[in-house]
């Protein structure tokens, strides 16, 4: 079979995509693996009721049905979620939002995929740009986005530690250099894989970094604020018309759902839409339905707050409290970074005499799926910073006894690895 460019591109060995089979290989398996790898959300009762309550009001009528499965939306999405979104975000926040400024697509990811090639690549003239990541590590589902290569420039992050066995990664910014060859810049907040928050000044900064080089701020909201709010920290919800906001319904627990949501200035709105007619014709309204009712009375936001986050929160304070227990008695320097939100540890291990992904390894043959940190960096040049290859992602969305145990085991290893040393 012979392949485009983009036939090449996108069927190359991506990342991505071998994490992902490495993953579904493992689970296909039939071990009784424990999977703390993915970005699976977990399971909250409360969210299943309501979704259940929803379903069986909107299959209840004929409208309601008809709805749900028998039309296309328009490309920009489904007109009625949209502007139950735009007032209850201008009612919360003041935003001054028209429907004009939001955009549904299937899933956030699909957005990226649209936003990254408006913005970065080939603009005629010569002219390539490409898209700033300030702060890596990144969300490894960046890394292969771009229909043409080396789309991404990240900026290695200042290292300050927090506690005995806590650092957080914080926005060095006299290595952030915004050029007219940069076509956008883009954080997720929280991160993903680290769980790092970066804070309101951070945000300001690079708010006005993007002000100052006209070029858009891509904040991927997809664990953030206002929802699905699996924030330990504060951070303030903000968007302006050089910001583009992305969000998913995804980790509020509906991740088959496909629901992504853009919210930008009108002619991103209008460029994105164009783009979606051609990919998707109509972007699903399945989670926008199921979503509007709680978006139109704002519970969305209240459910965020007051059970997904205390949810996710709970869980992380577990996870840590089983993995300080497990360390007590390692000899070796280990870090957890600070846990400011999402869904994730990330493990550092300085010094680690076999790289992550060896231990990654070790690991799976030991039954337990985690995902080795190097995946994570995606547009940071190769420079021998060891850094990169020392750190370990942990999912902790799931059962909190089969993650206690993963922590036990990831611990035990650890240790053996200096062992035999
Ligand atoms: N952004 C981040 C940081 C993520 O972790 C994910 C998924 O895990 C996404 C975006 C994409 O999510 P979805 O396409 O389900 O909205």
């Amino acid at each position: 079979m012979k392949l485009s460019a983009f036939g090449r591109k996108f069927t190359a060995d991506a990342g991505i995509t071998s994490l992902m089979d490495d993953l579904g290989n493992a689970m296909a398996s039939g071990d009784d693996l424990i999977m703390m790898g993915g970005g699976n959300p977990g399971h909250i009762p409360e969210v299943h009721q309501r979704v259940r309550e929803i379903l069986a009001d909107i299959g209840g009528s004929d409208e309601g049905l008809r709805r749900l499965v028998g039309i296309y939306d328009p490309p920009q999405g489904e007109k009625q979620f949209i502007a139950a979104l735009a007032a209850m975000l201008n009612r919360e926040y003041g935003w001054g939002l028209t429907p004009d400024n939001i955009a549904l697509t299937n899933g956030s990811q699909a957005a990226f995929f649209m936003l990254f090639n408006m913005f970065g690549g080939d603009y005629g003239n010569g002219q390539r740009k490409h898209i700033l990541l300030p702060l890596a590590p990144e969300y490894i589902g960046y890394a292969d986005t771009g229909i043409e290569p080396d789309l991404f420039r990240a900026v290695q992050p200042e290292i300050s530690f927090t506690d005995a066995h806590e650092f957080k990664y914080r926005v060095d910014f006299d290595a952030v250099e915004v050029t007219g060859e940069t076509g956008a810049i883009c954080v997720s907040r929280p991160t993903n894989p680290t769980g790092n928050v970066v804070t309101d000044d951070e945000l300001a900064r690079l708010a006005t970094l993007a002000r100052e080089h006209d070029i858009p701020l891509i904040v991927d909201g997809a664990y953030g604020t206002p929802f699905p709010n699996l924030l330990f920290v504060d951070a303030r919800p903000s968007w302006d018309e050089q910001m583009i906001l992305c969000l998913s319904l995804s980790k509020l627990g509906l991740p088959a759902v496909r629901t992504g949501i853009v919210i930008a200035s009108a002619p991103v709105i209008r460029a994105l839409s164009g783009i979606n007619a051609i990919m998707n014709l109509a972007t699903g309204s399945f989670g926008a339905m199921l979503a509007e009712p709680l978006v139109r009375s704002g519970e969305i936001l209240s459910l965020s707050r007051n059970v997904v986050c205390p949810f996710y929160q709970a869980k992380m304070q577990r996870a840590v409290a089983v993995f300080h227990d497990a360390m007590a008695d390692a000899d070796c320097r280990w870090y957890i970074h600070k846990p400011e939100g999402a869904m994730f540890l990330w493990l550092w291990f300085p010094g680690l005499p076999i790289s992550s992904l060896e231990l990654y390894q070790r690991l799976k043959a030991r039954g337990v799926l985690v995902v080795s940190g190097h995946y994570f960096f995606p547009g940071l040049p190769e420079d021998g910073w060891r850094h990169r290859h020392e750190c370990l992602r942990v999912t902790y969305s799931q059962d909190d006894e089969r993650v206690a145990e993963g922590l036990r085991v990831i611990a035990d290893e650890v240790k053996a690895v200096w062992a035999e040393a």
